[in-house]
């Protein structure tokens, strides 16, 4: 039996990232994980190999727009090697991975290659892999993740009626693929393949694409996609999906009862994810789960004591928990920091930003405008596009605007929603504004420099008080 103060389960971005707080803190520390890798969804399935592919969208779409670059392509043409797209997303994903097994040796990390079960009073026991038995004397950090989910009625092949995990790793371009779901997994699809030159079909049931964005933003990506030529059906209920030959035929039925059969070379499911626990024996030591998920309190503690959870697999009871990279990592930052014995402050879930990196890309933080409103705040906004911006026209990148959720009492800002030109890193400003609890007036006050993509962000604030000064 090996010894430890903390034994973590998954090395995606909250058990590997908990595992390095541990043991900066003086903890000795082993995680156990399934893949070959370490890393996890993040690293090896999701943000690092979509963004990625998302890169190479936008690289194409500079050489698809030489001529206005004043770029003359002599030949014939341009032509996208599907195979030199993917050995340099694999290159990228494995630098990275193989950056995590040197963190860990360099904090003294133990990492034992294998799948672990819960045994009971800080045991765990691994198995198909390098079987042994450990024991954590503290704590016990269970960061097993999530996998992609379904919907009912539609059966997952992996070949024709796929997931992102096989989306991720396609040698040719489809011809066309039809995706259900509109969040930020799907979205983000439709942008690459659209890009690679697919035509694609996108499958919301819910009446907006990104439905958790402020409803503003739904609105400018369904234009942009328009104009890209990405076809979007909202209040869309896929009701079938059959793989005939080389085809699958997607049925659908609209909000106004019509019915349509979508024909595509793939169909990708982007519905969601739900958590992973299979094989851990979570009945076994007695902990509780909610649809699945393992329910956790403020500072990550499960119902038994010396077992926690963070990341993708846990529920915090009240809202939906976000399953995000950099959220899990935040969570095995607090979780370590409280086994080590330091005081911790529970994570504000409003304040967390979330990025969707389609085309335009998107950023939020905080309430959107319809949030506010429901919480009974005295609601102003500000919006200023990045169509007139200096820095936006240099790019090309014209479309989208950032808008600012306030109120008025305190002047305090809500929250700040961006889609447009590198929203993704503009992001940062504005969750720190947040973090600050900065006031609309504050905003204004920072100097924003100029010609920068971020003057949106301070001329969005001059709106909320009516006075943009480029508008
Ligand atoms: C296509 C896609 C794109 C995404 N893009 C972004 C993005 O841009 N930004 C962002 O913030 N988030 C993004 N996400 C979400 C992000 O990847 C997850 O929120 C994050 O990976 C969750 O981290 P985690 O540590 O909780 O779990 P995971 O990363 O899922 O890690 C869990 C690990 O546990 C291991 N494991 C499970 N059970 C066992 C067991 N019994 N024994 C041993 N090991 C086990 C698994 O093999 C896995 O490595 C994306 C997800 C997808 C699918």
């Amino acid at each position: 039996m090996n010894e430890y103060d903390v034994v973590v389960i998954g090395a995606g971005t909250g058990g590997y990232v908990a595992a390095i707080r541990a043991a900066q803190l003086g903890l000795k520390v082993a995680v156990v994980e399934k893949q070959k890798t370490l890393g996890g969804t993040c690293l090896v399935w999701g943000c690092i190999p979509t963004k990625a592919l998302l890169e190479h969208a936008h690289a194409l779409k500079i050489v698809q727009n030489a001529k206005e670059w004043g770029v003359s392509i002599p030949g014939d043409g341009i032509r996208l090697d599907m195979l030199q797209v993917q050995a340099r997303k694999d290159r990228i994903v494995s630098g990275l991975t193989k950056g995590v097994e040197f963190l860990f040796k360099k904090n003294k990390i133990d990492w034992i290659k294998g799948t672990a079960r819960l045994t009971g009073n800080g045991g765990v026991e691994v198995f198909e892999g390098d079987a042994q038995r450990l024991r954590a004397r503290k704590e016990i950090i269970v960061a097993t993740g999530s996998a992609p989910r379904s919907v009912p009625g539609i059966r997952i092949d992996r070949k024709r009626i796929i997931t992102s995990d096989e989306a991720i790793g396609l040698r040719v371009v489809p011809k066309s693929i039809a995706i259900l779901g509109s969040g930020a997994v799907g979205v983000e699809f439709a942008s690459i393949f659209r890009r690679f030159g697919s035509e694609v079909t996108i499958l919301e049931l819910l009446p907006r694409l990104v439905p958790v964005e402020d409803a503003a933003v739904s609105v400018e990506l369904a234009k942009s996609f328009r104009k890209q030529g990405i076809t979007a059906h909202t209040g869309a209920r896929v009701t079938s999906a059959a793989v005939t030959g080389e085809l699958v035929e997607v049925g659908a039925q609209f909000a106004d009862g019509s019915t349509q059969t979508i024909r595509a070379e793939y169909l990708l499911v982007a519905t969601g994810r739900g958590p992973v626990t299979d094989g851990l024996d979570v009945d076994r030591v007695g902990l509780d789960l909610e649809k699945g998920y393992l329910k956790v309190d403020a500072q990550y503690r499960t119902n038994v004591a010396g077992i926690s959870a963070i990341g993708d697999v846990i529920t915090l009871g009240s809202a939906p928990h976000p399953q995000l990279a950099h959220v899990s990592s935040a969570e095995g930052i607090v979780a370590a920091e409280r086994i080590a014995g330091l005081e911790v402050r529970p994570i504000n879930y409003d304040h967390v930003p979330g990025c969707t990196y389609c085309d335009p890309e998107i950023g939020s933080v905080g309430l959107t405008e319809q949030e506010a409103q429901e919480r009974g705040y005295d609601v102003r906004v500000g919006t200023f596009p990045f169509g007139v911006l200096g820095r936006a026209k240099m790019a090309g990148e014209t479309d989208g605007f950032v808008k600012i959720v306030a109120e008025k009492k305190y002047d305090e800002v809500l929250g700040i929603h961006m889609i447009g030109p590198r929203s993704t890193e503009l992001v940062a400003e504005a969750t720190l504004a947040l973090r600050l609890e900065s006031t609309v007036e504050e905003l204004i006050r920072t100097i924003h420099a100029h010609p920068t993509m971020a003057e949106a962000v301070g001329e969005a604030a001059h709106a909320v008080h009516g006075a943009a000064i480029h508008l």
